[in-house]
Order: structure tokens, then sequence, then C-alpha cells
């Protein structure tokens, strides 16, 4: 880890809210990484079906009062990840909310954007309670940005009447109302997380067009909407196999949880230069820190072909794959910048304190 230059490392739990005191400890796991200058993430949720059995039942229950109950079960999963937080204290500052939450296999269908940036706000201050240095990160958005999906995390309202506004309102129309407009996600969150995986098919040329306009819309976005928070990823990274082209793969499947056609992937010979030129763009726009999905390769057995399974720096057998180097260049690079970045908690402004 220290001859590749690791800065920083992530976990993923899973959290169930009608057992609030138990979930894993992972500090054993944490307390070398700490020791070695390795700063941590944790990624969490709840049991994956939570939210969407429990809208079902509530709904069932309660008619379209079921919505406002659901505010009970936030606040329960609210306590959940605050005993979790202060459990993890001293060892991890950093916490992500629900990687992914625009898939629709990750979401289980249990929310939208909007739910989403809710669910953020309502636990925000439960992390905060727990650990007053906790930064809260929002889970990874997948897959070079879903703007669709994020339009509905910015989705604006009053902040004094509530109702919800047209994006390009600045100020509510509703007569005697002096409320503003704002964003749904606005200042509840520390770090914008992307899991901007290159995942369908294409030319490198294509992919970084693609990924030059998501850094744009999304730092407009924040700039526009939140407070300007910083760009991080806590997963990046792409399969790489020995003989492989992304537009025509050999190596049968590839499969894709997204895609039918299945996910893109490189031949070693190609890897380094993606990556360097992926890398110096993210450089480039600023992204604070980027952590590869996996250091090494994890067949779970003989025709395992699913993409997540090769995205790492190691191959199986222990050798490293010619795009490590690269990696490794790039860690250093970032270690050896002056200023280790050090992600700042976001304050709130005092004329959107309800
Ligand atoms: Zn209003």
């Amino acid at each position: 880890m220290k001859e590749l230059g690791v800065t920083w490392a992530k976990f993923a739990t899973c959290l169930d809210p009608a057992r609030p005191d138990e979930f894993a400890d992972l500090r054993p796991y944490m307390e070398p990484l700490r020791e070695a200058g390795i700063r941590v993430v944790i990624d969490t949720r709840t049991t994956p079906t939570l939210l969407s059995e429990e809208m079902r039942r509530l709904v069932k229950e309660h008619g379209q009062d079921g919505f406002d109950a659901l505010a009970g079960a936030q606040s329960r999963i609210g306590e959940a990840v605050g005993n979790l937080v202060a459990f993890h204290a001293g060892l991890c500052d950093d916490w992500e909310w629900w990687g992914e939450p625009d898939c629709p296999l990750i979401n289980q269908m249990g929310f939208t954007g909007l739910d989403w940036a809710t669910l953020m706000t309502v636990i925000q201050p439960y992390v905060r309670k727990a650990n007053p240095i906790a930064r809260w990160w929002t889970g990874g958005i997948g897959v070079l940005c879903d703007v669709n999906w994020m339009k509905k995390v910015l989705e604006r309202s009053c902040t004094a009447c509530g109702i919800r506004l047209d994006e390009r309102l600045d100020v509510c129309p509703a007569p005697e109302c002096d409320g503003r407009a704002r964003a749904a996600l606005h200042d509840q969150f520390d770090v914008m997380n992307l899991h901007h995986y290159v995942h369908e098919r294409h030319s490198l040329e294509w992919v970084l067009n693609k990924y030059a306009h998501m850094f744009r819309w999304v730092r407009k976005a924040i700039d526009e909407n939140c407070l300007g928070q910083p760009i991080a990823s806590t997963e990046w990274g792409m399969s790489t196999w020995p003989k492989v082209h992304i537009e025509d793969p050999s190596f049968e499947g590839f499969t894709s949880q997204v895609f039918s056609g299945g996910a893109g992937a490189l031949s070693y010979e190609d890897a380094p230069e993606w990556f360097d030129e992926c890398l110096n763009l993210f450089h480039h726009y600023d992204m604070k820190v980027v952590m590869i999905d996996k250091l090494r390769d994890t067949p779970r057995g003989k025709g395992d072909t699913h993409w997540g399974v090769w995205t790492g720096l190691i191959k199986p057998n222990g050798e490293r794959k010619p795009h490590y180097k690269v990696i490794q260049h790039y860690a250093h690079q970032g270690q050896q910048e002056s200023e280790r970045w050090e992600p700042e908690v976001v304050e709130k402004p005092e004329e959107v304190v309800a």
C-alpha cells in the first residue's frame, strides 16, 4: 500500500434500522490503515429493500398519509447511522450515504433522487451529533453521472412555504411569501462523490469528452445550487484483461448489470494510456480523491465474467498489471502536492437556517 502511494481507502457496510445498535465492527481493519496514514471512508446504507418495503407497508396501512409516516422510518435510519458513526469516531471521519443511489438495482426502486436528498438531509444532523468533525459524502453517483437523476436531487422548493419551484426561479412567486428557492440537496453534504465508471464500450476520445462534459455540468450544478463543495470519487476503475479491445471484447461476457451488451474492458496493452489520460483529466477538473475499485482481481469461480471482477491492479496470481505504474505515479504525485487535501465540514449559511 505504501509503495503504491495509497492515501485513502473505502469500506462498505449495511445497517438494519430495526436493530440500530447492531452493525459490523470495522475498527480492526481500520486501525492498521490509520497507523499507515491512510484515511478511511465508510459507505453505508440500509438493508437493500427496507425503504421500498417500508413505503409499500405504510401506504397500504395509511393510504397517502403513509408518505408522512415514512418520516418515522427516516429518523430511525438517522439514529442507526449515528450509532455507527459514533462507534467508529477517531478512526473514520468520512461517511458516504448509499453508494450509487441512482442505480435502480442498488436503490431497489425504493426512492428517487429527491427521496435520497431528503435522506441525506434527515441523517446529516445525526452524523454531526455522533462526530462533530465527520464529513458527509454523497453516495457516489454512478456511471458518468446521470444528469436526469441529479436534477431530481437538485429540485428546488421554497424555504418559507415549501412549495416546489421551477429551476429557473430564485425567489418564491407565491403571494405574500418571502421565501427563496433552494435545491433539495444544498448544504447537507460536504463532498460530492462520483462513482464515474466507464461502463459501456466506447473509444478513449468519447470517454474523455464525456468526462469533460460531466465535470463541467456537475461543477456548475454544485456552484449554482449548493455551496461549491469539492468533487471526489470513492470508486472508479475499468476492467482489464490480457487480450480485449474496448469495442470488440474477445473475452466473452464482461457481463454488465446495466447494459445487456456487456460492460467495456481494456487490454493490458491499452490500459496504461487510458488510465493516464483519465487521471490527468480528473486532476485537471480538480477531483480531490480517486479511489480505484480494487487492488486485486477477485474471480469467484471458473467462468466468472462479471466486469467488476477484473478492475484490479494486480492479477489473481499477484502479478502487477501494466497500468499499476500509472496509478502509482498519480498516487505519489498526489502525496507530494504541498497540501494534502483535508475536506472541510460545510458550515450552514445563516440565511438558510430554518
Ligand atoms: Zn413560498
